[in-house]
């Protein structure tokens, strides 16, 4: 047997690197109309399906059985009590470490709201909130199984990788007189990586294709109520299409601060779809680098601190005549009555490094793309991918420069995240200083 299995190495019909991959996916298109995230502007939920949702996954194994599985799901982003749910039931049902999962949304806006997240954002009547209770449910147990289908299916397999370009967005960030507002700033930072992991089968047979952008999945505005992934939903329709068997998956890197160009159409998320998955394709028809080597991963909580705030400043915030700032005011009074006013939140910071051939750094919230363009920098030798969106998506994640600027990104949205305001000034310092530490972890310098 072992001089057979010498043979075929030989003759390159062996995978040499000893990685194993498996793939899963399920469907989570909701079946009855739901409410739509993202948007507060919305009234109604949703009427109708564009494109079907999906949660589909990558477990790969090393030589020496060390494993990582990669989830990507066409939602929002996802609550940290669902993404700990899940991530404690595959440790007891799998065996799998916190450090060895990513769970990363493509942050489409015509997706369901994913309770508790944003709720403040949203008027539901009580048979649209049981919809998201229940959907919530459903998605936890969804997640588990398609993690465990993934692992299921490990079978011997060839990683390569390889970066395309992409333009479809723009920095949002527009400096006006009155302040930063979301519009079109064209002398904005921007980052047009479009990195691409290829998964083949031991006979070269495309399995999976694991790709990312960043910019936000918001083509199709508040006034869409069909449920869809909007631009990364049709990239990964299109690949799926053009390479019938293999799974297309999307990972939302660090597209905070980004907005499509042009949107509001259907047309436009299709065309948007178009742009990345032929970047993708042409990385797939070029050379690819190989990846090899074992899988190594660190994953830590850290602290981020917001800015002093005092009772005194919600109480007066309830007399505003903004509905979302009561409702700020009305839960930090609570918390401040409890005895627990909200000083700091945790947020994860993960590393999973294939050899030294491919690195992904996993953050979670909505992050603004100077993180991906520094950490970058400070990562010349690693062939280095930035997700955040990854793991939950209970915050803006600004950079310095950003929440010097002001505006939606660092201030206004932590009223519906129902924070008490913006972060201390040593927020970008903090998550650098926990990047460092899970790279260092895994062997990258
Ligand atoms: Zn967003």
């Amino acid at each position: 047997m072992r001089t057979i299995a010498v043979l075929l190495l030989a003759a390159g019909l062996l995978p040499a690197a000893g990685f194993r991959a498996g793939v899963g996916r399920v469907k989570i298109t909701p079946d009855k109309p739901i409410w739509l995230s993202g948007y507060a502007s919305r009234n109604h939920p949703s009427d109708g399906v564009l494109h079907d949702l999906w949660a589909k996954s990558l477990a790969v194994e090393d030589g020496k059985g060390a494993r990582a599985v990669l989830v990507t799901v066409d939602l929002v982003g996802l609550p940290p009590s669902l993404s700990n749910a899940v991530a404690a039931r595959v440790a007891k049902e799998y065996g799998l470490e916190r450090s060895r999962l990513v769970l990363n949304c493509s942050h489409t806006h015509t997706g369901p709201v994913v309770r508790p997240n944003l709720l403040s954002m949203y008027d539901l009547d009580a048979e649209q909130g049981q919809r998201l209770v229940e959907f919530a449910k459903e998605l936890e147990n969804k997640l588990v199984s398609v993690i465990g289908a993934a692992l299921g299916d490990l079978a011997p397999a060839k990683l390569s990788t390889g970066h395309g370009k992409a333009v479809i967005g723009i920095n949002r960030r527009q400096v006006t007189p009155k302040g930063v507002i979301i519009g079109l700033n064209p002398e904005g930072p921007t980052d047009p990586d479009v990195p691409v992991l290829k998964v083949e089968t031991a006979d070269g047979k495309l399995k999976a294709v694991l790709f990312g952008f960043s910019c936000h999945n918001t083509t199709l505005t508040g006034e869409h109520y069909k449920l869809s992934g909007d631009y990364a939903g049709f990239a990964q329709l299109n690949l799926e299409k053009t390479h019938p068997g293999a799974t297309a998956m999307f990972m939302q890197l660090c597209g905070a601060d980004q907005n499509p160009n042009p949107r509001g159409t259907v047309e436009h998320a299709e065309q948007h779809g178009r742009t990345i998955s032929q970047a993708v394709d042409s990385v797939l028809g070029g050379a690819m680098k190989p990846v090899r080597g074992n899988v190594r991963s660190s994953f830590m909580s850290i602290d981020l601190t917001f800015k002093p705030h005092t009772r005194e400043q919600f109480v007066e915030e309830l007399n505003s005549k903004d509905k979302f700032r009561v409702r700020r005011a009305q839960s930090m009074l609570r918390a401040y009555d409890e005895g627990r006013p909200t000083r700091k939140v945790s947020y994860p910071v993960q590393a999973i490094r294939f050899g030294k051939d491919y690195t992904l750094v996993a953050l979670g919230g909505e992050v603004v793309v100077e993180y991906a363009l520094r950490a970058k920098k400070e990562f010349p030798k690693e062939n280095l991918v930035v997700a955040g969106y990854s793991n939950e998506v209970s915050s803006y994640i600004p950079s310095l420069a950003v929440m010097k600027g002001g505006g939606y990104e660092p201030d206004f949205s932590q009223i519906y995240y129902g924070y008490p305001g913006p972060f201390s000034d040593d927020l970008e310092e903090t998550i650098f200083a926990a990047i460092h530490n899970v790279m260092a972890r895994v062997g990258a310098k």
